[in-house]
């Protein structure tokens, strides 16, 4: 009959019993051991824990040879425990010996027996251990007993995840659960961080492992399991949930929600003892450890979807988990997470906020932005990231290098407080370089302006004693808002942006929406290729009232100030010429209703795509000024996606061909005496900027923590020396070696700090 054993339900009762005792974790262990061996009717019980250098070790058994207690060990892989270890799954063999992955241990004296099941040791997917049954007789174990094994399995790995167990290892030998572990990421915030981990969706950590009474529990699963089904079946009907990929996800949901097999695998396991809870979380380990073994890419993107769904069950039967808020932050936190929106890393107090670290996210991710903007170092695409760590792990989030160290040891940690405190000492002396001029030795003043998009940017000014915005891009703001602000709410962020600014001036852009920004409470179209689609100024003509909007907030916002205005994405002379006459039109409208209206109105473009190069006359003769928006200017030069980490960096912008068309924009402008800035993020290296300078750029913009190293290098440069020796190179034949390296050889000989 499938269903109820009294068996493994006293047993988990008896091991709670066990679990409660005062006694010390190897004593625990012993007693552990016998308990099951008695309960299961096998003459072998033995637990092998799982060490950091890969070894798993017999931490204690009852019916093999005791002296082989911490003596025996395999490696992952090796023999009958290596390979449940390796693999993470259960093996049930009736004649162990001849299963070629046998490995004899003669100290063990385990020759003599033939029957053999073995279960991985898992918490949240990962392996801590691996628990073994054996007897002479050659037998198959039942179904039952294999679950009854599982499930145990998991009250030991609890008890392992409780500590206790280091000090009983081998000497010197640390255990897997608190191993060291450095993962390779992406950079996308620069920075180093020391802190602990704060997840930011807190597993619900089911604490009540044993259940009292089967019927109850199972109960309380199947209500809990119909309350789910009518959740995602209402996401599903909301209004909200177009087509695509939203609502594929939903609809994945739904059929995992309503999977027979996921339903009786978890009634097995409150049929065998366990709490709801704690069988949704048995059977979702086990889930977790075979999927993350799978090579198959789009069965461990369907993890998400299952671990999610799981989460979800748990909190309809335990409620919501205590969640990491603002007030019980750490001083020190890190933030873990799969992904998150924008909106809310801000809801995490800046003050407490060391680092961040994504599975998923990517450089140009809206995450990343407000990341860079709060100047929190982070790193993403680190894989498993989440299932690799506890709440309050040490851990180290290096955003220089793209990697992540969670409990690190001693000297790595060591090794980078100095790497922090020489960060430190840096910005110390960058600081020391605010009320310094901004000059060049030769006596030419460069205009180190900051580029920004939220409310937290603004304070940088101030701490970078930077000259103005040069680039504020409007489209975070609409980003990390939950829906499209209205003309109200637009007119009081502007104006709480240029009060912020005071007498300095902030250069707005105009939404540079659609492609890959996409506000998500706005239909977006798919598109082939996005980064050339219908987006930013195209978008804006096309469908004005968005633009039009935009635009009359700018104009209530700085009434009786100066505006200054650009459009992103211009490819045409005629483009700039319509959106002017859209302003045109609503400064009218203003006057016409007697709003008041900014004492100057400048508009100008970003010039970022190539055509505009072929036209540069005619453009300047109509705007008041251009910003040169190098990234995408050079991403379309080169034909290379900025996004693609396969490609972006495969050009430089430091060679003949893009070096020239800078100077090329910035001689035509100052013959139309048209300003003329870059604000791309060239303008923040100082390599880079060394070189735009000698080109003639004197207004450059670029993020709050490159302003230090940029002002630091141009104090120490002689502008007409450089030029003298750089423009030539870049004459027409006379010329053909490396640029990058004929700076980078200039600055080391010159003593300039690049
Ligand atoms: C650019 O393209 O160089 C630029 C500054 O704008 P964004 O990075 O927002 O496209
Ligand atoms: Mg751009």
């Amino acid at each position: 009959m499938r269903g109820s054993p009294a068996g493994p339900r006293l047993l988990l009762r008896r091991l709670r019993e066990a679990m409660a005792e005062p006694i010390g974790a190897q004593e625990r262990l012993d007693k552990i051991v016998v308990l099951i061996a008695a309960n299961m009717v096998a003459e072998v019980c033995s637990v092998y824990i799982l060490r950091a250098d890969d070894v798993l070790e017999l931490f204690a058994t009852e019916g093999l040879n005791r002296s082989a207690v911490h003596q025996t060990t395999l490696r992952v892989r090796e023999g009958l425990v290596g390979l449940i270890a390796a693999e993470a799954i259960a093996l049930n063999l009736s004649d162990a010996r001849s299963h070629p992955a046998f490995a004899y241990r003669p100290e063990t004296g385990e020759e003599v027996y033939n029957g053999f099941l073995g279960v991985p040791v898992l918490r949240a997917g990962r392996i801590l251990g691996v628990l073994v049954v054996q007897n002479r007789a050659r037998r198959t174990y039942s179904e039952e007993e294999v679950e009854a094994l599982q499930t145990t399995a998991m009250v030991i790995a609890e008890m392992f995840a409780a500590g206790g167990f280091e000090t009983i290892a081998r000497p010197g030998a640390p255990l897997d659960l608190r191993r060291p572990m450095r993962l390779h990421g992406t950079v996308l915030s620069d920075g180093v961080g020391l802190g602990y981990v704060v997840l930011h969706e807190p597993r619900v950590v089911v604490t009540d492992l044993i259940g009292e009474d089967v019927d109850h529990e199972l109960g309380r699963l199947a209500t809990s399991l119909d309350k789910l089904r009518l959740s995602v079946d209402d996401m599903l009907a909301r209004r909200d949930v177009t087509d695509g990929e939203h609502r594929d996800v939903l609809e994945t949901y739904r059929m995992f929600a309503r999977d027979r097999g996921w339903a009786r695998k978890m009634e097995d396991a409150v049929r065998n003892g366990l709490t709801a809870e704690a069988a949704v979380e048995r059977v979702q380990s086990d889930t977790r450890a075979r999927m993350l073994r799978s090579t198959d890419p789009y069965l461990r993107e369907r993890l998400h979807d299952l671990d999610d769904l799981a989460n979800r069950l748990l909190r309809e039967l335990i409620g919501r988990p205590q969640l990491d808020g603002a007030d019980k932050l750490p001083k020190d936190a890190i933030v873990v997470a799969r992904n998150m929106g924008a909106a809310e890393l801000l809801d995490y107090d800046r003050d407490r906020l060391r680092g961040l670290v994504l599975e998923e996210g990517g450089p140009t991710s809206h995450v990343t932005i407000v990341a860079r903007a709060l100047g929190i170092p982070a790193v993403g695409q680190v894989a498993g990231a989440v299932s690799l760590v506890e709440r309050g792990d040490a851990v180290i989030v290096d955003g220089e290098a793209g990697e992540v160290h969670f409990r690190p040891p001693s000297d790595v940690e060591t090794a980078y407080g100095e790497k922090v405190r020489f960060r430190a000492r840096r910005q110390a002396q960058y600081r020391r370089l605010r009320s310094k001029p901004s000059v060049t030795i030769d006596g030419h003043a460069v205009t180190l302006q900051l580029n920004a998009g939220l409310l937290v940017d603004m304070p940088h000014l101030d701490e970078s004693a930077a000259a103005g915005i040069g680039l504020f891009r409007t489209e975070l703001l609409f980003m990390v808002a939950s829906q499209l602000p209205r003309v109200n709410e637009q007119v009081a962020i502007y104006r709480r942006v240029m009060d912020a600014a005071g007498d300095r001036p902030v250069t707005f852009r105009s939404l540079d929406i659609g492609g890959d920004k996409i506000l998500p409470y706005l239909r977006s179209v798919e598109e082939e290729n996005p980064a050339m689609g219908w987006r930013a100024i195209r978008l804006g003509l096309d469908r004005p009232a968005l633009l039009r909007t935009q635009i009359r907030a700018l104009l209530h916002a700085a009434a009786g100030r100066d505006l200054r205005l650009m459009f992103p994405m211009v490819a045409s002379t005629a483009e700039f010429r319509a959106a002017r006459s859209l302003v045109d039109r609503e400064l009218r409208h203003l006057k016409r209703h007697a709003h008041r209206i900014p004492d100057y109105v400048r508009l100008g473009v970003m010039l970022e795509v190539p055509s505009l190069l072929f036209e540069i006359d005619e453009l300047l003769g109509e705007v008041d000024f251009v910003s040169v928006g190098s990234n995408d200017l050079f991403q379309f030069m080169t034909a290379t996606d900025r996004g693609n980490i396969r490609v972006a960096d495969r050009y430089d912008p430091l060679s003949l061909p893009f070096l020239r068309a800078l100077k090329r924009i910035v001689d035509r402008a100052a013959l139309a005496h048209v300003p003329v800035s870059l604000c791309g993020e060239i303008a923040g290296r100082p390599l880079s900027a060394m070189a735009l300078i000698a080109l003639g750029y004197r207004t450059i913009s670029m993020s709050p923590s490159a302003i230090g190293p940029v002002k630091e290098m141009l104090r120490a440069l002689d502008v007409g020396r450089l030029r003298a020796r750089l423009l030539p190179r870049l004459e027409p034949g006379r010329w053909n070696g490396d640029l990058r390296a004929f700076l980078a050889e200039y600055a080391a000989e010159h003593d300039i700090p690049v």
